[in-house]
């Protein structure tokens, strides 16, 4: 029995690394990988008379093909072993105390970049090979490709080179140039990459360096591997600082520390801030600084002794899509999403995930009954990226956008040119005005303390809400006496909704949710018609009128206005004491109030488009740029900025500022900057 499993399991395992190295087309996660890995390492270690040699536990990495020339490196390259919590760092140390008499002198700790591991060779201090680690005894020769890299410097730096010099280092695809290329890889109908690591392993493995020149690939330089003729050294962190000096790329977030306990605050600060780097990282690699304590440790038949890489939880998972739904957003937008076999990933099990919309569905060619990608990091929803498509049988079926909602029965159009379906059922689609209550509740919206979805739900449920307007007017007391619903909450939650009566009518505006009218425009129609009943009046041409306001939305807001329910909406929200004219003496913001300003906007704002909000800062008198520089004033931050741009910010010491402080600043001018 265990025989049979394991090997089948050493099959699966050879199958998927062909798939990982090779093809650079994985259909499992890493996870998955790993699992499978473990499974067959701890078979063979209750039966031992089964370990083979050519075991995947007993060797690394990489089948070699014959698509590139062999190059056998000076150094084997070794495998690492894992950790994933705390005890792992701690039993790891424990070990080698046991063979060094005492704990190690000291560790370095480094990102462990998600890439595609190289061997790059110098010899008289020009490059002479770049391969890739292959079965860690062989790689490929991809000197060409590496060439292209120009963070791989041609000649080290300085007159005094060894003879000979072999580093290893890891390649990688910043996210940037990953979403880049993919973006122009789906213009071209070429592959889609499922993530950076695929994307960089994918770009150097290439027969045509032109391509590699094309692809925005980079390394760090993290191991030396083998010197001749040069300086002598007594720790790893001296020989990193030795590389540097010739010209090689390291990564500064390398840090030495003395104790396990450091260590791991190292790994908690690296997993904290993971998202915020500009590239991909999956972990921390350990390592014992002693040279003469590394070879005293010496190696497993796989790994060193002396390191360890702990492996951040994954944020990449393969699954089931068992079949895809819609929802009907605020604007009667109809979003698909997939619903899944349940996975554990990012920290969280995941049961469904946002597909975004129809064009993105048959643009990654995404089936019902196919193998999936899930991927799920730090706050972002989960989404689907891509299918499996190695793993298909041919049941897989093509998903069609239903003809109604599903909802409330109306039916769905898509107008001609427009990205997204939308729902007809208006007031009488529950999805919809379900949707559209928790956004004018929202923060972006009239910012209703205690109104979350929950509420909402229980609101809807008991029959006591139909729309905005109902908010205002509902009894209270009647949820007294509901689980968790006390004297506190109740008067809570009556209090919220009063305080809500007297908001700007450019936050009102906001709220109603009409579309292409975020805080901008809305500050700006506000601003030019005083209040609701003004505007619901103003003819389209008037809209237009308005600088700032182009057709589409004036079209929009003046369709909006001609509905009867609209309408009527708003003659009970003034009914219901919320303001919707604006006292006249409301300060104008000042044409001149960010003048001399320069501000990046980074990511999507609450309830502002990018454009908006840059055309908010010049409409004020100030600038926007693409890029953050010494001359920038502040950097705005909505959800998934750009990291690069965060991480130029940080080191400029830039002001990062998010939305809400974003607004006070249109408001007040720089005073209200940090
Ligand atoms: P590993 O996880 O054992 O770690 C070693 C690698 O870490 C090195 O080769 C190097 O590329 C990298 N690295 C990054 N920064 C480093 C640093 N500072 N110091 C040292 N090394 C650094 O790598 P492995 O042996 O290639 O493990 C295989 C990995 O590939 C696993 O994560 C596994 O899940 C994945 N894999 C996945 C599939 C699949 O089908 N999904 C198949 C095969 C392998």
């Amino acid at each position: 029995m265990s025989a049979e499993r394991i090997e089948d399991l050493r099959a699966q395992i050879r199958d998927h690394s062909y798939r990982y190295y090779i093809l650079d087309d994985p259909v499992v996660s890493d996870a998955q990988f790993d699992a499978l890995v473990k499974e067959l390492r701890e078979l063979e270690e209750a039966h031992p008379e089964l370990i083979t040699p050519d075991s995947p536990t007993q060797r690394i990495g990489a089948p070699v093909t014959d698509l590139f020339r062999p190059v056998r490196h000076l150094r084997p390259l070794f495998s690492l072993d894992n950790a994933e919590a705390r005890a792992d760092l701690e039993a790891w140390e424990a070990r080698m105390e046991r063979q060094l008499g005492r704990a190690p002198s000291g560790y370095v700790c480094e990102l462990k970049i998600d890439g595609l591991a190289v061997v790059l060779t110098y010899r008289d201090g020009r490059l002479a090979t770049g391969a890739t680690r292959g079965d860690g005894t062989t790689g490929e020769d991809i000197t060409t490709n590496l060439r292209t890299i120009q963070s791989i410097p041609l000649r080290l730096v300085g007159d005094d080179v060894p003879a000979v010099l072999e580093v290893r280092g890891e390649v990688y695809m910043p996210y940037d140039a990953f979403e880049e290329l993919n973006r122009k890889q789906a213009e071209r109908g070429g592959q889609i990459f499922a993530n950076p690591r695929n994307a960089a392993a994918g770009s150097v493995r290439q027969k045509d360096p032109a391509v590699t020149a094309d692809r925005k690939v980079d390394i760090w330089i993290y191991q030396l591997g083998l010197i001749e003729a040069g300086p002598g050294f007594t720790t790893h962190a001296e020989t990193m600082d030795y590389l540097r000096s010739l010209g090689l790329r390291t990564n500064p977030s390398s840090q030495r520390v003395a104790t396990v306990e450091e260590v791991y605050n190292y790994v908690a600060r690296a997993e904290k801030d993971r998202h915020r780097m500009p590239y991909q990282t999956d972990g921390v690699v350990v390592k014992a600084d002693s040279l003469a304590e590394q070879t005293t440790l010496g190696y497993t038949a796989k790994a060193p002794r002396w390191a360890i890489a702990y492996k951040f939880p994954p944020e990449e998972q393969v699954t089931t899509l068992h079949d895809i739904r819609v929802n009907i957003g605020r604007t009667g937008a109809v979003t698909p999403f997939a619903v899944l076999e349940p996975v554990f990933v990012g920290g969280a099990k995941v049961s469904l995930a946002t597909l975004h919309n129809q064009d993105q569905i048959a643009l990654k060619d995404v089936r019902i009954g196919d193998k999936v990608v899930v991927r799920r990091a730090g706050d972002v929803i989960p989404e689907v990226v891509g299918p499996v498509t190695a793993a298909r049988t041919g049941t897989e079926r093509v998903w069609e956008m239903p003809a109604t909602c599903p909802f409330c029965g109306y039916p769905i159009v898509r107008a001609e040119g427009e990205a997204v379906a939308r729902c007809t059922g208006g007031f009488e689609c529950p999805s919809r005005v379900r949707e559209w209550l928790f956004h004018f509740a929202g923060r972006g919206g009239m910012d209703i303390e205690h109104l979350g979805y929950k509420t909402i739900d229980l609101l809807l449920e008991m029959g006591l809400i139909h729309d905005p307007a109902d908010i205002f007017t509902f009894d209270v007391t009647q949820l007294l006496g509901l689980e968790g619903w006390g004297e506190t909450s109740v008067t809570n939650l009556a209090r919220a909704i009063d305080a809500a009566r007297d908001r700007p009518v450019s936050r009102l505006l906001t709220a109603l949710g009409i579309r292409h009218v975020g805080g901008t425009v809305a500050r700006t129609l506000a601003l030019r018609f005083g209040g609701l009943p003004a505007l619901i009046e103003a003819a389209e041409e008037e809209i237009s009128g308005v600088e700032g306001i182009g057709p589409v939305i004036a079209k929009e807001v003046r369709a909006w206005s001609l509905d009867p329910d609209n309408r009527r909406l708003v003659t009970r929200l003034a009914a219901a004491g919320v303001r919707v004219v604006d006292p006249v003496d409301e300060a104008a913001p000042g044409s001149d109030l960010l003048a001399g300003t320069i501000f990046v906007v980074s990511g999507t704002l609450e309830g502002m488009t990018r454009e908006e909000a840059e055309a908010a800062v010049v409409a004020r008198g100030g600038k926007t740029t693409g890029s953050v520089s010494s001359k920038t004033t502040a950097l705005v931050v909505g959800e998934s900025p750009g990291a690069s741009k965060t991480r130029r910010a940080e080191e400029l010491g830039i002001p990062i500022i998010d939305g809400e402080t974003f607004e006070k600043v249109l408001e007040q001018g720089p005073r209200a900057l940090p």
